[in-house]
C-alpha cells in the first residue's frame, strides 16, 4: 500500500465495504484485520518489532508502538466517540481542531495517532542508502545534495527543544525540512509530509539515551524507506 489509508469508518455500510477493502489489502500487504465498530484502528506495524535492529531495538518498538502509539489511538477513540467529530477522518479532525483551545486533547491524540502511523511507514529493514529517480532529483534540486539534506535534517532534529517531530515536506515544488513540537504536524501548515522522524525521547532513549542526533543519523542511513517517500511525492 503506497497511500495513506483512511482508518476510521463512519457507518456499518461503509464499515462493511471498508472491511472488504482492508481484507484485500491485508492479503496483499499482510496487514491485520480492520476494526468493525467504526473506530480508529491501530494499523499493524509494516515489519516485525525486531526488524529494525540493531538501529532501533525490539524493546523500543514494543513500547513505542505497543504502548505509546496504541495509547494515542485508544485515547483518540474515547475522545472522538460521541463528539461533533465522530464522522470526520483523521486528517479532517487534525485540521478542524488544530490551534483550537477547547479541542487540545482531541488534536493531540488524533495527530499523534496519524504521525506515528506515518512514521512507521517511513522506515524499513534494509532501508537507507540513496533515493532513486524523481526523488533523487528533487532532493538534489531542493538541497544541492543528499548529504546536505541529511545534515540539515539531523541539525533540525537536534535543535527541536523538547518533544516533537522532524519532517521532510513538499512545499509547492520544493522539498523542505521542518520541525514541529509535541503532536503538531505539517498538515496544519499547508505542507505535505513525505518523511518523518519522531524525536520524542520515547523514540530513542532506551537505545541512544540523550544522543538524538545519532538516532536520527542511523534512521537516515540505514532505515529510511525512500520508496515510501517517493510514493508520497506522487499523491
Ligand atoms: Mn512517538
Amino acid at each position: 500500500m503506497t497511500g495513506y489509508p483512511v482508518n476510521r469508518v463512519k457507518d456499518s455500510r461503509k464499515a462493511a465495504s471498508l472491511f472488504a477493502v482492508i481484507c484485500l489489502a491485508a492479503m496483499i500487504a499482510q496487514c491485520g484485520p480492520a476494526d468493525e465498530k467504526g473506530l480508529f484502528v491501530l494499523e499493524p506495524l509494516p515489519y516485525a518489532e525486531d526488524a529494525l535492529q540493531p538501529y532501533i531495538s525490539a524493546e523500543t518498538i514494543s513500547f513505542h508502538y505497543g504502548r505509546h502509539h496504541a495509547g494515542y489511538v485508544k485515547m483518540a477513540n474515547s475522545l472522538v466517540k460521541g463528539s461533533v467529530f465522530e464522522d470526520n477522518s483523521f486528517e479532517e479532525i487534525i485540521k478542524l481542531t488544530s490551534g483550537k483551545k477547547g479541542h487540545v486533547p482531541i488534536f493531540n491524540n488524533v495527530a499523534q495517532a496519524w504521525n506515528h502511523a506515518f512514521f512507521w511507514k517511513c522506515m524499513k529493514p534494509g532501508g537507507g542508502g540513496s533515493p532513486k529517480g524523481k526523488l533523487a532529483k528533487k532532493v538534489k534540486d531542493s538541497f544541492g545534495s543528499l548529504d546536505v539534506f541529511k545534515e540539515e535534517f539531523i541539525t533540525t532534529a537536534n535543535s527541536q527543544f523538547g518533544s516533537g517531530w522532524t519532517w521532510l515536506v513538499l512545499d509547492g515544488d520544493k522539498l523542505k525540512v521542518v520541525k514541529t513540537s509535541n503532536a503538531d504536524t505539517p498538515l496544519t501548515h499547508g505542507l505535505k509530509p513525505v518523511f518523518a522522524v519522531d524525536v520524542w525521547e520515547h523514540a530513542y532513549y532506551l537505545d541512544y539515551q540523550n544522543r538524538r542526533a545519532d538516532f536520527v543519523e542511523k534512521v537516515l542511513d540505514h532505515l529510511a524507506n525512500w520508496d515510501f517517500v517517493a510514493s508520497q511525492l506522487e499523491q
